[in-house]
């Protein structure tokens, strides 16, 4: 009984002393960035707890040099907060939400040297390969499927690829429509997708984007309604314009003009993008970004403008 004791005493004492290690950036993040596979709406009203730090890696530790003593610049609550039980059937909208409801997010406000990769128009037979390129590095990115595409055979699987990776799959809309119709259509545009993705995946997701980011008022008030945030990008690859470009200007059009917070625009239809996509991530990574997928870039600062 005695030995029982101390080995659990001499086990919390450790268990302590890793925490007391672990870095600030881990701390910071961790809670309050849960790794990409919870991200989307679970089903069960879980707390997110302080435990430990994000095991899944999601923060690179050689990589950005954190700016030392700032604090969270949105002020976001302790993780505990984050969730409010008896307010919504979908319990998990953590307290950053609120910032961008109803809003389109272009870029997320930050001097800190994180940024969100955003791949649309998939699943698709590169989708994997895009996924395989991203962990390679660590990085994390975040696919905006489609209803049309994911209703393709073995599509299924490659959307649960995504999640299962630790990347965030979002809401592309079931026919890769326009959300400047009627809020009914565009209602019925991410619903349906979002119940589709929720059949293939067991989640639903948190982000949405229209075809060409032509969104309107109307499809913005939608896409709140469906409990859903909207990201536009700030800066675009380029690779979605007529004929072919050569991966190194895709290359430059990322590496050139990337900043702190940005939201990158990518399609994972052109064979182009996914040459230029290991070079890129390469070179952001030497440059102290680290890549993580929009739920978590959107908590490390507000919408911008
Ligand atoms: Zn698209």
């Amino acid at each position: 009984m005695k030995r029982t004791a101390l080995a659990l005493l001499l086990a919390t004492g450790a268990a302590l002393l890793l925490a007391w290690g672990t870095p600030a950036h881990a701390i910071l993040l961790g809670p309050s960035m849960p790794p990409a596979t919870q991200v989307a709406y679970r089903l069960t009203a879980t707390v997110e707890g302080p435990a430990t730090p994000d095991p899944t890696g999601t923060v690179d530790p050689t990589g950005a040099p954190e700016p030392t003593g700032t604090a969270e610049p949105t002020g976001t609550a302790e993780p505990t907060d984050t969730v409010e039980p008896t307010a919504t059937p979908r319990p998990d909208f953590p307290a950053w939400m609120k910032l961008f409801w109803g809003r389109r997010v272009h870029r997320i406000r930050t001097t800190r040297r994180y940024v969100a990769l955003t791949f649309d128009d998939g699943p698709n037979f590169r989708t994997k390969e895009a996924v395989r390129i991203l962990d390679r590095y660590g990085a994390k990115g975040t696919f905006f499927a489609t209803g049309c595409q994911s209703k393709r055979a073995h599509m299924a699987a490659v959307n649960r690829y995504v999640i299962a990776h630790g990347h965030e799959l979002a809401n592309h809309t079931m026919h890769h429509a326009r959300l400047n119709k009627s809020y009914a259509a565009d209602v019925k545009e991410i619903m349906a997708l979002e119940k589709l993705l929720v059949e293939q995946t067991g989640q639903g997701t948190r982000w949405v984007r229209a075809m060409g980011g032509a969104v309107d008022k109307t499809g913005l008030r939608a896409t709140r309604n469906t409990k859903h945030l909207y990201a536009q990008w700030s800066l675009s690859i380029a690779d979605s314009v007529r004929g072919y470009t050569p991966p190194s200007w895709l290359y430059h059009n990322i590496v050139d003009h990337i900043r702190p917070g940005a939201i990158v625009l990518m399609h994972v239809t052109h064979p182009e993008t996914l040459k230029a996509l290991p070079w890129i991530v390469r070179e952001l990574k030497r440059r102290g970004y680290t890549m993580v997928t929009l739920s978590e870039l959107a908590p490390l600062g507000k919408p911008y403008p």
